[in-house]
């Protein structure tokens, strides 16, 4: 497993809602960020039909047009009682000519569980893989996942993406009805954040 060595990196994304749950992950290491858009890199399309395929295109993309190490976020809700989807198409369920909304794709995700008459409780997990690329080509892939269920109708304002559909295990509250102090250190991120943290940064 390689260490990181340098003092700053690149986070290969555009989602507001991702970097400032990274961002306070980072910080304790002195590790300074710059973001993929605050370099105006551009966000590559999303062809791999996995987190991992997808978390190493991003992160590489990233990390030979900066010139520094990489870290990307590739994650998404997977339902049991949809096999699995939307998964790695989280996003794309998500897609508008006005661009993303997540009330549609949410929707979406209950109506069909209502069609296929899924049994209650709706099972679900969120999934986060991150990759560390190097710009000679090495990458380390770390993964995490939060289980729960979905929930009907959405509850909350908070966080990002399908958090006010999503409610985890051992919990009464959906990740939207949560504060970003109460859902951060339970979330996948989190999960994949302590795997890299003993993997490259300790
Ligand atoms: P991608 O990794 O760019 O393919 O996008 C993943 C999508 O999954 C995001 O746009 C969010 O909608 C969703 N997602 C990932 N992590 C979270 C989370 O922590 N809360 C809510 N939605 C999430």
């Amino acid at each position: 497993m390689r260490r990181l060595t340098q003092p700053k990196i690149v986070l290969a994304s555009h989602n507001q809602g991702k970097l400032r749950e990274i961002q306070p992950l980072l910080a304790p290491f002195n590790i300074a960020c710059v973001s993929a858009g605050d370099l105006g890199l551009e966000e590559p399309e999303e062809t791999e039909t996995s987190f991992a395929g997808n978390a190493r295109l991003k992160a590489h993309f990233a990390a030979q047009a900066a010139g520094l190490p990489a870290l990307s976020d590739d994650s998404g809700i997977c339902v049991d009682g949809l096999d699995g989807a939307p998964g790695v198409y989280t996003a794309d369920w998500a897609h508008t000519p006005n661009g993303r909304d997540f009330t549609i794709a949410m929707t979406r995700v209950w109506e069909e569980l209502e069609a296929a008459n899924a049994p209650f409780p709706r099972r679900a997990m969120f999934n986060c893989t991150l990759c560390l690329a190097w710009p000679d080509g090495h990458d380390e892939i770390f993964t995490g996942i939060t289980p729960g269920h979905v929930v009907w109708p959405l509850r909350g304002v908070h966080g990002f993406g399908f958090d006010p559909m999503f409610q985890p295990d051992g919990y009464d509250q959906t990740f939207g009805e949560m504060l970003p102090e109460q859902k951060h250190p339970l979330s996948h991120r989190a999960d994949a954040f302590k795997k890299l943290v003993s993997g490259c940064l300790s």
